[in-house]
């Protein structure tokens, strides 16, 4: 940890806090968790069901920040201790959430409730006792684009207005109540309605999150290794696990929709500036992306089989991508955000912060610590004979 004294972004002395860190053995958890641990004094209460992917973090006791990172198994839907840890706290960040989108029309009740009901005391708790909250809420409350909607041959469809997503502007587009993809982008907004409200109608001090498609190491799991043998992550999972098992990357519907992805490292950077800039963030919603990487999801796949290539010394195997409709990969009410371009005005002026690396870049650095995590792992299971 650096020592001295620390400034934040208008020269003032960071003081120590505790922070309430809920979902912290996730993707984006374990990162911060890493962050915090190595280049801050602050004290993290980490809650959740699982910590696998901060054990690194945990043990053994003579860790240099050992005492500063206390976790607390527990899930949030019934756990009476979390208001307790909440008023111990400066600072409570919400990561809680059922978050991947095979999930959303497969398991909507789930999802609704995780992301919308669940959330509902650590909001409640926060204002009843004057406590600081970012809340991670997702750059999927957008939806659909407005250009999506006009004619395929219509110029307007280059013209940024309609499509650009601009946190205080974009309007929210969501497909039909069928469509139950869209079960998860609903709650999270309405979970955004109701923090603006707190500090509205009663002063809650807050900041919401918005992530445009964070990736990096520890990312969800790969099949049959960590998490399910029937289980579809999300898309840095799936085509990793594709290419450590040598089979054609999925194509949804031909993989024409379009994201931006960010490194996670970036994007930690940003929560950081959050953390310690209060007076910047408070009363803000911060769309968090890289605009500068935007690909069609056919293109990632080819630059995933490009980059998996040059760090596993593997070829490629003949046909490296396969179309699937979305029913057969996902199943009925599935439906897709067709584009997805952050708006940076708001958080460039609040924090001067920019994402730095490129998809390139950082697809090498993911994909060998994929290779290097999981690559030994599944030639076992693909070598295991199938019991009859
Ligand atoms: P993740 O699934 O890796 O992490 C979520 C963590 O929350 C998990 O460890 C899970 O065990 C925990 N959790 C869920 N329900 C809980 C409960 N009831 N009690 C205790 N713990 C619970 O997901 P992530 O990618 O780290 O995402 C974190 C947040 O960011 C989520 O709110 C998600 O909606 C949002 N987000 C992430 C991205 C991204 O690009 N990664 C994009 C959009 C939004
Ligand atoms: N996708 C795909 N093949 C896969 C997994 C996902 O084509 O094996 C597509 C999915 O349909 C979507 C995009 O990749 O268009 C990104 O999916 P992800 O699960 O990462 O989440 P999203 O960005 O939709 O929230």
């Amino acid at each position: 940890m650096a020592t001295g004294v620390r400034l934040d972004l208008d020269g003032r002395p960071i003081k120590p806090m505790t922070i309430c860190m809920i979902g912290a053995g996730g993707f984006i958890g374990s990162h911060l968790c890493e962050k915090l641990m190595a280049e801050t004094p602050h004290k993290v209460l980490a809650l959740d069901v699982y910590n696998d992917k901060i054990k690194h973090l945990l043990e053994p006791d003579s860790l240099p920040w050992a005492g500063r990172i206390q976790f607390h198994r527990l899930n949030i839907k019934n756990d009476s201790r979390l208001e307790g840890l909440i008023k111990m706290a400066d600072l409570t960040i919400n990561l809680a959430a059922i978050c991947t989108p095979a999930d959303y029309n497969t398991r909507p009740l789930d999802t609704i409730y995780s992301n919308f009901i669940d959330a509902l005391p650590v909001v409640k708790y926060c204002s009843e006792n004057n406590k600081r909250l970012i809340h991670f809420s997702t750059c999927e409350v957008y939806g659909k684009t407005i250009g999506s909607f006009l004619p395929k041959d219509s110029s307007l469809r280059q013209d940024p207005a309609y499509y650009v997503l601009k946190e205080d502007a974009s309007p929210c587009i969501f497909g039909p109540i069928e469509k139950q993809r869209w079960s998860y982008a609903c709650a999270k907004q309405l979970i955004e309605r109701l923090i603006y409200a707190e500090g509205a109608e009663n002063g809650l001090e807050f900041t919401i999150v918005r992530p445009f498609n964070w990736i990096g190491p520890r990312m969800d799991f790969i099949p049959g290794i960590d998490g399910p043998s029937e289980g579809v992550p999300r898309v840095l999972a799936c085509f990793s696990n594709n290419l450590l098992r040598r089979e054609p990357l999925k194509l949804v519907d031909g993989g024409q929709s379009q994201r931006t992805f960010v490194y996670i490292k970036d994007a930690i950077e940003a929560v950081h500036l959050m953390i310690e800039n209060p007076d910047r963030a408070n009363g803000q919603i911060f769309n968090v992306g890289n605009p500068h990487n935007e690909v069609t999801v056919r293109q990632l796949a080819e630059m995933m089989t490009e980059v998996y290539a040059k760090v596993s010394g593997e070829p490629p195997i003949e046909e490296p991508t396969i179309d699937v409709s979305s029913k057969e990969f996902y199943g009925e009410g599935y439906d897709d955000s067709d584009k997805r371009i952050p708006d940076m005005t708001i958080i460039n002026r609040q924090l001067s912060w920019n994402p730095k690396t490129s998809l390139w870049d950082l697809l090498e650095s993911t994909l060998t610590y994929q290779h290097r995590t999981y690559a030994e792992a599944i030639k076992k299971v693909i070598a295991k004979p199938v019991a009859s």
